[in-house]
């Protein structure tokens, strides 16, 4: 089984408590957002599993591994961020290979899955492109492509759709979705926004004041029929 398990998962930075000893499972394949107002916690918690923070407590099990301890790259998860963070000297291609020269693969192999992966996003056209010359959709979709070419079981998104357009918003949406189901990973969607969880989530959870205050289905969570 492929659900990532949280246990007891808690982080500290100095005296403040921002995660508190959290207990979730999150089954493998399905679409959650972690949801609740700035400061209780969520992009702690989604960068503790990515690996980018440090777990105070607790432990991170991802199909019966215990990834809190493994350096980001191997424990199965890929992080996409809310300003895409792609190198701007860097040809979209090559943003997107960028991993995978990390781990060594050869510059064919490389360039060959970067393109298969530009082709999931519609972005085949712009390989060459500097990401400056892209829109905002068009980065997030370069992002996303790069996060993907690792072959994450969990792909982890903080605030993936704050930075863009309203009109822009609701048309990644439905694409993210639409990846999710397509790729049949588990995905953790960081967001406050109430309609984008009930748009995109199997699964809502609602964290506050560093725990997790309530967890299911999205009818279930904000009570509508
Ligand atoms: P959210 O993503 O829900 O806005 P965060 O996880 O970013 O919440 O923050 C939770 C709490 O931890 C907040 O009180 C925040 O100020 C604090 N915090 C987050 N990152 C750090 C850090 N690097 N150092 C100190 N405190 C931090
Ligand atoms: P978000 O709103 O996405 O949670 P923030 O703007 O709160 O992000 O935090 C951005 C960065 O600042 C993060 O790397 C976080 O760790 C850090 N940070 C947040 N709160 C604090 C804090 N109280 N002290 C130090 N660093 C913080």
């Amino acid at each position: 089984e492929l659900d990532l398990e949280l246990v007891a998962l808690t982080k500290r930075y100095g005296e403040t408590v921002a995660v508190d000893g959290i207990q979730h499972l999150f089954r493998g394949g399905t679409y959650a957002c972690l949801l609740g107002p700035s400061g209780c916690g969520k992009s702690s918690t989604l960068r503790m599993i990515a690996g980018h923070e440090e777990v105070s407590d607790g432990a991170i099990v991802l199909a019966g591994q215990d990834i809190s301890r493994l350096p980001p790259a191997r424990r199965g998860t890929a992080m996409m961020f809310q300003n895409y963070a792609l190198f701007p000297h860097l040809s979209v291609a090559d943003n997107v290979a960028f991993s995978l020269k990390m781990k060594g693969v050869d510059r064919e192999t490389r360039r060959k899955r970067a393109m298969e992966l530009l082709e999931l996003v519609h972005m085949t056209a712009y390989a060459e492109r500097l990401p400056a010359q892209l829109s905002g959709g068009q980065q997030q979709r370069v992002a996303l492509a790069r996060a993907l070419i690792t072959n994450p079981q969990v792909l982890l998104l903080d605030e993936p759709l704050s930075a863009l357009d309203p009109f822009l918003r609701v048309r990644m949406r439905s694409e993210l979705k639409k990846l999710q189901r397509e790729l049949g990973i588990t995905f953790v969607h960081v967001t406050h926004g109430q309609d984008e969880a009930l748009a995109l989530a199997d699964e809502i959870v609602v964290m506050n004041n560093a725990v997790i205050e309530q967890a299911g289905p999205a009818r279930e969570v904000f009570n509508t029929p």
